[in-house]
């Protein structure tokens, strides 16, 4: 297992040595000690990446989609390698991991394919002496700051796209979760990527980020992360006027109306409900069903919910592996508390489960009937296994139940009426909308969100489009 940092092709210790624990998620053993890198090193990874910048964005088109490709075929010969880690130090069961695998290795072939389409573009004029034009350039050095919930395809996400157009990158993932970051780096090596294209450190992250924002050289900065942690990095970002893209939390509707399939609306809502125990950004977090359905879709939901096995991502059939830590155990708990204490019911779960050998940090999944907007987990997002279900009456109460919120990364509606379902798509204030689906994510697709949930898109030609400083080049024409 990689533990050290890759700096301008090198694998490196933070200059002053100091190292941080990464621990298992399940079990609490510690997995490896990396670097905790602070300014000097922050600022060796900018050094790096600038140093490459020109070798890199010379390259012709072709030569980076063949290293994009190579990247996504490697990513899926290893895919069981990389599994592992990513369950290690995330705790989601194994073939979640594997699929995460996959979908990284997507975006790698997603931008692969718009690295060639992406060009010189004319534009015509209703002017007769001037021609036009517009040059895709590399907006340069970017950096990238990533969460634990998907701790590939968070980068992958903002590797691929940044590595097509021209730029070099700077990558700092979550503390929890370097290990599979590092991998990551050893993989970019084995594939002879050029030195400080990408560098990837691991340690503080205000220091780390505020150098990068600070520097005048790091040109972009996309997070994913909290909605707090996106404010402070847009308000530091100002000084130097660095590009942003924010993917932040969401607060995902998911609308069931009296006319839809209810088991396919159940089974749609396990799937993106639990997914990675509740802690993905796109996970529905408020269920909203129509009053005729209430009761079958409440009992159908309660009813597949307790049957996921929770326990240690390595175990075989485990749905549900633990939370992240213990903040969030906390925050289950304490939106439960509240909800019951404002009337609501708890179907099933509600409570932590004992894994032997293991932490603490292991929740039920938990239905609770009878939630209203005046609970808390119908006002913050909850990033755990919890499902509050709500009722409602008529296609008016939905959009406005669905839109009652800041955030708009996400939301879900079920329906037979193919007009009904079109119109709530046009309705509803989010940058994704599945129909009659629980799963959204594609590499191909423009991932992102408004509001409270930031903005920016990742994913085919738009993840590009990020990266992307367009020269308009105006020229005389003579005759
Ligand atoms: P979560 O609450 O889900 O852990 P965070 O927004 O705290 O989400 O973390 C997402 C990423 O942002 C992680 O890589 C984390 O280290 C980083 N991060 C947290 N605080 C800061 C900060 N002040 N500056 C830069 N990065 C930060």
């Amino acid at each position: 297992m990689e533990t050290r940092n890759l700096i301008g092709g090198h694998w490196c210790l933070a200059q002053d040595n100091r190292t941080f624990p990464v621990h298992d998620a399940a079990t609490g053993e510690v997995l490896a000690q990396v670097p905790d890198c602070d300014v000097a090193d922050a600022r060796d990874a900018i050094d790096a990446a600038s140093a490459a910048l020109d070798g890199w964005r010379s390259r012709h088109a072709p030569e980076r989609e063949a290293i994009l490709r190579s990247i996504a075929a490697r990513l899926r010969e290893r895919k069981r390698e990389f599994a592992q880690i990513i369950t290690a130090e995330n705790g989601k069961p194994l073939d979640e991991s594997a699929g995460e695998v996959e979908y990284s290795a997507d975006y790698f072939d997603s931008a692969a394919d718009e690295a060639i389409r992406l060009g010189t573009e004319v534009i015509r004029s209703r002017r007769a002496d001037r021609s036009l034009r517009a040059i895709p350039e590399p907006i340069g050095v970017v950096a990238a700051i990533t969460p634990w919930n998907f701790p590939l395809a968070m980068i992958a996400r903002k590797t691929a796209p940044a590595l097509a157009v021209g730029c070099t990158q700077v990558v700092k993932p979550a503390e929890s979760t370097p290990l599979t970051a590092l991998a990551f780096a050893r993989l970019l090596i084995e594939i002879d990527l050029p030195p400080g294209v990408v560098n990837i450190i691991t340690g503080a992250p205000d220091a780390i980020g505020s150098t990068w924002l600070s520097d005048g050289r790091v040109r972009k900065l996309s997070f994913t992360g909290s909605t707090a942690v996106g404010r402070h990095l847009m308000r530091s970002a100002a000084d130097q006027v660095v590009r942003l893209s924010l993917e932040l939390g969401g607060h995902a509707p998911f609308v069931v109306f009296a006319d839809a399939d209810v088991s396919a609306a159940i089974a749609g809502a396990l799937t993106g409900k639990f997914r990675v125990s509740g802690q993905t950004c796109v996970c529905p977090n408020r269920f909203i069903v129509e009053a005729p359905v209430y009761d079958e879709f409440v009992a159908g939901l309660a009813s597949l919910a307790s049957e996921l096995r929770v326990g240690c991502g390595r175990d075989e059939g485990v749905r549900i592996g633990p939370l992240i830590d213990d903040r969030a155990i906390e925050r289950v708990r304490s939106q439960i508390t509240d909800a019951v204490a404002k009337g609501a019911s708890i179907v099933t779960g509600g409570k932590s489960v004992a894994v032997a050998g293991c932490l603490d940090r292991f929740f039920a999944p938990t239905i609770l009937a009878n939630a209203t907007r005046e609970m808390l987990c119908f006002q913050e997002e909850t990033f755990g296994p919890v499902a509050p279900v709500a009722r409602f009456t008529g296609e008016a109460e939905a959009i406005e139940f669905a839109n009652a919120t800041p955030f708009g990364l996400a939301g879900y509606v079920y329906s037979r009426d193919e007009e009904r379902i079109e119109r709530m798509v046009r309705s509803m204030n989010c940058g994704i909308v599945g129909t009659n689906t629980g799963i959204i994510s594609d590499a191909y697709a423009p991932f992102g969100g408004r509001g409270w949930s930031g903005f920016g898109r990742e994913g085919g030609r738009w993840g590009l489009e990020e990266y992307t400083s367009w020269k308009y080049v105006c020229s005389a024409v003579t005759t």
